[in-house]
């Protein structure tokens, strides 16, 4: 089969970094989880101590920095696995700290001008799964496939909490959905690359079908593209 990029946006625990890593593993793609190298942006941000409105300090800091993504290994409990400057920050990027400051430090048009060309980098040859909320619309808006997979922002809350309790992070639901609705509402008003479905993206709602499922059907639409 030859190799095309498979797009996967949408909101916050929809389901995109268990369905796109799946998907890679069954194609033997690479897996790019995009949210992590913003939440990486994020880790700098705060580990040097910037003020959040400091736009300029921000874009520098990030500007510096080598973020990278390596497979999951046994310690980053099937997660991709993020380093910045050769410092492993899987799990600190993964926190509730980094989650609440990653939207306005995303919402910067200079640090989403630095991690977008980064991505598409990646995925010039080809042969990408790649999750977010811009790469159908505007890191790889050639992508073969697109996906858009959307959830009820409860069930979302709850695979957060899951989330967040098998990290052995303090999860509260009423809390943890407040947060990701906010989250969501910032993502997708902010005025620079929105979180938003590309009008070519097909829409799958995961609410009751399982992640195998859904991997599934990405897989046929990949045979149906290329053959
Ligand atoms: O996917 P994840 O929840 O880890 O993403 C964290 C945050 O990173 C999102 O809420 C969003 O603000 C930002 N993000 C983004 N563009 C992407 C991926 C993530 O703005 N392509």
């Amino acid at each position: 089969m030859s190799s095309v990029n498979i797009a996967i946006d949408g909101p916050a625990g929809a389901g995109k970094s268990t369905v796109a890593q799946k998907v890679a593993q069954a194609l033997g793609y690479l897996y790019i989880d995009t949210g992590a190298m913003y939440r990486a942006a994020t880790w700098i941000t705060l580990e040097k101590k910037i003020d959040i409105s400091n736009t300029n300090e921000i874009i520098a800091g990030v500007k510096v920095a080598d973020i990278e993504l390596k497979p999951p290994d046994d310690s980053s409990r099937g997660r991709i696995r993020v380093f910045v400057n050769g410092d492993d920050v899987t799990m600190i990027v993964r926190s509730r700290i980094i989650t609440r400051f990653v939207s306005p430090v995303s919402a910067i048009a200079g640090v989403r001008k630095i991690l977008v060309a980064k991505q598409q980098k990646m995925a010039e040859r080809g042969g990408v799964v790649m999750d977010g909320r811009d790469i159908g619309t505007v890191v790889l808006p050639n992508a073969e496939i697109k996906i858009f997979l959307t959830a009820s922002s409860e069930i979302r809350a709850k695979r957060r909490e899951q989330d967040l309790k098998e990290m052995g992070q303090i999860a509260d639901f009423k809390t943890v959905l407040a947060e990701i609705e906010a989250r969501d509402l910032f993502d997708s008003t902010r005025e620079e690359s929105p979180l938003k479905k590309a009008p070519d993206a097909i829409e799958i709602n995961t609410d009751n079908i399982s992640a195998d499922e859904v991997v599934e059907k990405i897989l046929k639409m990949c045979r149906d593209a290329v053959y």
